[in-house]
């Protein structure tokens, strides 16, 4: 008959589809129901209360009496309290209310919050007198506490079978559910500890001393399951490991760093040049703001290795990161850290990686950054590569400045074109053209031949490849500016070769095998070459009598296949209609032969090969130029009209099909090539030529000479047609390729026409326009 008075806090629920309520109420104080008055539609009754009163009538007095059962009631309470982890905030909570709240109430709280049965509970409601209810409560708090020692005792144990983790985890989820047991992971705290410890010590910032301070501060408060422990966590370690003061020391010595880039590297003199300019000035100032320095050109030139070899000669670490394809500005700045799985881009990561704070970083491929919605990586690059501004970059995932002064950063890109404009302006720009054909060979054999054999276990006891042979895979299986498919296909042979080795020493262990093979020579050259140590080990491996293989034009046919490349220039300037162009690509430069062919129609031109919009213009131009220029050039269409597109039609066509082309410099090939349909004479086909057309029939300057100079060079042809503001740019091309050639300054189309073809064209077509007058 006793009962809880209490007051309607709120009431949340609904009708449906089921009534369902959930009542929250604050208990106010015990009653006794003396009468019922009614029972429906809700009890009514007439109830006196039972507590509290004392408390105003004589309060004094109980307190004196109960004080002993009181404080002891309260001892129990704070160990049992105690007992669980503070750090969760309803027990923070509860050990402040067990101070603050009047100590008659302390029974009646507890018992609601210990593991007490329905039963007990009412108990405890019934016992109206505080004396009585300290008495009954007391006991319920002695066995929780005990029980609560009793798991700890266990959970000790448990943790001794190094489970510690696995049995931690689980443990701390029940203590949440219901207050009823302990957590305090001392490992853990220990570990907490350390970390202060390392943060303390470590030389960060002032900044971000305090940051992680704070940080800490914040995670010994925070209880382990949470998920953004685990963050801050991984936050204060990527912290401690950053190299925030630790640096190696530059060895710099100007003269050593030559020798490693001439022993690294073959040719390259413009690049090597520059790059010991800036070394040099390094090593007069210490702490240089340099400028960036960015490698330009095709792929397999060496860009990257000259990277490695900077690295090298400083004694520094290298560290490359990819940037081709990157296009979320999060890569380069990282992720705030409120996104889940956020993490520090790749500048903070490869500083963490190398563990040092002044690296060579190599960012490779800057012409491939993308755009996308996450945001411009290209602007996110800016902040990091600009000298004024980098001794402070900000990470997102850090937020905090991070020195980037003593990082020294190289960039390499195919193309200048698709850098933006404000990156391509933070950088030096250096570029670095493909290589001649004499270069190649001289690279294959210091650098690239003896990589390969060292690489597939093989010595050149065993192998040969003379010069005839490379220049063979140059010419007729790589059409590259670099030497990277060269490389490859040298691989392959030395694949080839490994297989022939092997069998030949399974071959040796039965001796009656040996045969005599060619060349005594290659046995003297064995055993004269090869060095006294390998002698012991390897001779008897290298003297099989075949050995070295000597790898000539048949092998090379047998290991890579008929020749890829054909030097079929001149066959295909066997009609009108045909001329070669020279085309710039970030790959290299390029011949390209440009065909046209007519036939009867209305006069439409369809251009093929997938070009872009100024190339189509260049073709109405120079179609515009011919049909303006007819009548001097002695120019008809089929039926020996000067008006070329009188019942013409013209196809223009640009091999290969599938490659996308665009630019201004097409504009001379597509006349010549038209000149040589409608005049039906062939173009000398050891010509090739580059330049941009005007209407007035102007030849303009266009850019990428060097490298399609080395295109033509490559493809064997003689003669090349170049606009005449473009002659200082011959200058770069190495000596012997510019001997071999016979280069064609333009100032307007006559000259390109008159070189063109065999005996000139404009001349002869004007004495053929002076004799029809006659
Ligand atoms: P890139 O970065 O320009 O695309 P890499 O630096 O990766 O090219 O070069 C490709 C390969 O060619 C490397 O193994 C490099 O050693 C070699 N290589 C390129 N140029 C030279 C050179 N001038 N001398 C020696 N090896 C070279």
């Amino acid at each position: 008959r006793i009962g809880t008075a209490a007051l309607a806090v709120q009431v949340v629920g609904s009708n449906w589809p089921k009534p369902h309520y959930t009542l929250l109420v604050t208990g106010l104080c015990r009653f006794q129901i003396l009468q019922l008055l009614k029972e429906k539609p809700y009890p009514v009754a007439e109830v006196q209360q039972l507590d509290r009163l004392e408390q105003f009538t004589n309060g004094h007095k109980s307190e004196e009496e109960l004080g002993e059962l009181s404080e002891q009631f309260y001892k129990y309470a704070v160990q049992l309290v105690e007992m669980l982890d503070m750090s969760v905030p309803a027990v923070a909570k509860l050990r402040r209310l067990l101070d603050n709240l009047p100590r008659e109430a302390l029974p009646d709280i507890l018992t609601s919050i210990i593991r007490t049965t329905n039963q007990e509970k009412l108990q405890i409601l019934d016992a109206v007198r505080l004396e009585e209810r300290f008495k009954m409560t007391i006991p319920l708090l002695v066995r929780q506490i005990e029980g609560l020692k009793l798991l700890q005792k266990t959970r000790k144990s448990k943790q001794d079978d190094d489970k510690r983790i696995v049995a931690i985890r689980p443990n701390r989820r029940i203590s949440h559910g219901s207050i009823t047991e302990d957590e305090e992971e001392e490992e853990d705290h220990d570990d907490v500890v350390m970390l202060e410890k390392k943060i303390r010590t470590s030389s960060m910032s002032e900044q971000a001393l305090k940051v992680c301070l704070k940080e800490i501060k914040r995670l010994k408060k925070m209880p382990q399951s949470m998920p953004e422990y685990a963050l801050t966590r991984n936050y204060l370690e990527l912290m401690v490991e950053l190299p925030w003061n630790k640096s190696t020391k530059d060895r710099l010595e100007i003269r050593a760093a030559r020798i490693v880039l001439d022993n690294d590297h073959y040719a390259m003199e413009k690049l090597k040049k520059r790059v010991l300019e800036y070394l040099a000035v390094r090593q007069l100032k210490n702490n240089l703001k340099g400028p960036i320095l960015c490698f330009v050109g095709p792929p397999g030139v060496g860009k990257t290795s000259v990277g490695r070899s900077i690295a090298k000669t400083l004694g520094r670490e290298f560290h490359r990161i990819a940037l081709g394809g990157v296009c979320d500005q999060s890569d380069i700045r990282g992720h705030r850290r409120t996104y889940v799985g956020s993490m520090p881009g790749r500048i903070i990561n490869g500083l963490k990686t190398v563990g040092v704070n002044n690296p060579v970083f190599l960012l490779d491929e800057v012409d491939k950054l993308a755009k996308s919605l996450q945001g411009d990586p290209a602007a996110a690059l800016l902040e990091v590569l600009d000298p004024e501004q980098n001794h402070s970059f900000t990470d997102h995932y850090l937020n905090v400045a991070f020195d980037l002064s003593q990082v020294l950063f190289i960039a390499t890109a195919n193309t200048t074109a698709t850098i933006p404009p404000a990156l391509l302006d933070r950088m030096e720009v250096i570029q670095v053209p493909g290589y001649t054909q004499e270069e190649k060979i001289e690279i294959a054999h210091r650098h690239l031949i003896p990589k390969q054999l060292e690489l597939h276990g093989l010595t050149p006891q065993q192998i040969q490849i003379p010069q005839v042979t490379t220049l063979g895979i140059i010419t007729r299986y790589t059409r590259e500016a670099g030497v990277r498919a060269l490389d490859r296909k040298l691989g392959a042979i030395c694949r080839a070769v490994a297989v022939k080795v092997a069998e030949g020493q399974h071959k040796e262990a039965k001796p009656d095998r040996a045969e005599v093979g060619e060349g005594e020579d290659c046995k003297e050259h064995v055993t004269e070459d090869a060095k006294p140590e390998s002698i012991s080990d390897t001779a008897d491996l290298a003297l099989p009598p075949e050995m070295p293989i000597l790898i000539d034009f048949h092998a090379l046919k047998d290991i890579l296949g008929p020749p890829m490349y054909d030097m079929e220039v001149s066959e295909r300037l066997n009609q009108p209609g045909v001329a070669i162009g020279l085309a710039w690509t970030p790959l290299g430069g390029e011949i390209m032969f440009v065909e046209a062919s007519r036939m009867d129609g209305e006069g439409q031109l369809t251009l093929t090969g997938q070009l872009g919009d100024v190339m189509k213009e260049s073709a109405h131009l120079a179609i515009s130029w011919l049909r303006s220029n007819a009548k001097r050039y002695q120019l008809t269409n089929a039926s020996g009209s000067f008006d070329l597109l009188d019942n013409t039609d013209i196809h223009l066509h640009f091999p290969a099909g599938a490659v996308t082309k665009d630019g201004p410099s097409a504009g001379v090939t597509i006349v010549t090539c038209l000149a040589s349909l409608f005049s039906g004479r062939l173009v000398c086909s050891d010509v090739a030529m580059t330049g941009e057309i005007t209407l007035r029939g102007l030849v303009l300057p266009v850019g990428g000479i060097k490298d399609k100079v080395l295109a033509a060079h490559r493809a064997g042809l003689k003669r090349i047609i170049i606009p005449q503001r473009n002659e200082k740019d011959l200058e770069e091309i190495a000596a012997h390729v510019r001997r071999e050639l016979t280069f064609v300054p333009a100032a307007c189309l006559d000259e390109v026409l008159n070189a063109a073809f065999d005996g000139g064209f404009a001349g002869k077509a004007r004495l053929e326009h002076l004799n029809s007058k006659l």
